[in-house]
């Protein structure tokens, strides 16, 4: 897996200043491995506008990005999505497993020391969403971020904390490393689906691909942009928006929420910023034939 650096991407909604902050990107997943359901004949309908940006033509396998998203607005420096960390104990999940990434030197590079950071907001608990919520010091695990207040849906919490659900998803001690030290170091706020960090920013429940997933909404209703977390994985479920991810807990809700989310975006000017779409990274939904194509922001 060769991983490729980036320039940071910033964008500006308002007042309010959005930058991303790449940990890595590679060519990763087989479609049909990442999306059970699309049969050869549905990637073979994409393939010619997968490739090569969004699907690497070489070995068919799709482009992945992981990266977090700082929002800088006149109050507060909020940090969304950890990533999967560095040295971490993944053996079943080889893509994360004892990583040493420049994601701190591309935070600094972005302008951002750790204790710039006031709130960390992960859209969701799972394994590349949370890594960098600790980093190994001396042996022991401990909050990235010691100045920020962590804020998890408390439904989110409620679901992960259940060892049982966690075995359904990975037996890798990500719980154990990256959730439970910054609980016990008493800066997670357990909050609701519906919680307004700043007067610029908020959450809102989009759940389905996990039980409290949460998208966060920036701006006002003019000019916003939205990060939608794992609704998507890939751009393929725009246009195929009944293809779930391997990753998704519970399929029908999962489904219906990223149709909605795509009926709700579609045609308007707010700024859509997934979890996952690899560099540019952010764009638009726009309704193509009965259904929905992505339109990336040009590269500056
Ligand atoms: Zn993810």
């Amino acid at each position: 897996m060769t991983a490729t650096s980036s320039p940071i991407y910033r964008w500006r909604v308002g007042q309010v200043e959005i930058t991303r902050v790449l940990e890595f990107e590679a060519a990763l997943f087989e479609p049909a491995v990442i999306h059970p359901e699309a049969s050869p004949e549905i990637i073979e309908r994409h393939r010619s506008w997968l490739t090569p940006t969004l699907m690497d033509p070489v070995s068919g396998l799709m482009i992945f990005a992981f990266h977090s998203t700082v929002i800088k607005t006149p109050r507060a420096t909020i940090l969304v999505d950890t990533c999967s960390g560095n040295d971490k104990e993944r053996p079943h999940k080889l893509r994360y497993h004892r990583k040493s990434w420049p994601y701190l030197a591309n935070l600094a590079a972005a302008g951002f020391a750790p204790e710039d950071i006031d709130y960390v907001l992960c859209t969701h608990l799972h394994a590349d969403h949370v890594g960098w919520n600790t980093r190994l010091l001396d042996g022991r695990w401990v909050p990235t971020f010691p100045n920020a207040r962590y804020l998890f849906a408390r439904k989110e919490w409620e679901h992960w904390r259940v060892a049982e659900w966690r075995a359904a998803y990975t037996t890798d001690p990500y719980f154990e490393d990256s959730l439970l030290p910054v609980m016990e170091s008493d800066q997670v706020e357990l909050v609701a689906t519906d919680y307004v960090i700043d007067d610029s920013v908020r959450i809102e429940s989009w759940p389905g691909h996990t039980p409290g997933h949460v998208c966060v909404v920036v701006g006002s209703a003019q000019l916003s942009a939205v990060l939608s977390g794992d609704i998507m994985h890939t751009p393929l479920q725009c246009a195929e928006p009944q293809l779930n991810s391997c990753f998704c807990v519970d399929a029908e809700m999962a489904r219906t929420t990223r149709q909605r989310f795509l009926q709700t975006f579609a045609d308007s000017p707010v700024m859509v910023i997934p979890a996952h779409f690899p560099t540019p990274t952010a764009g638009r939904i726009r309704s193509h034939n009965r259904s929905f194509r992505f339109h990336f922001d040009r590269v500056r």
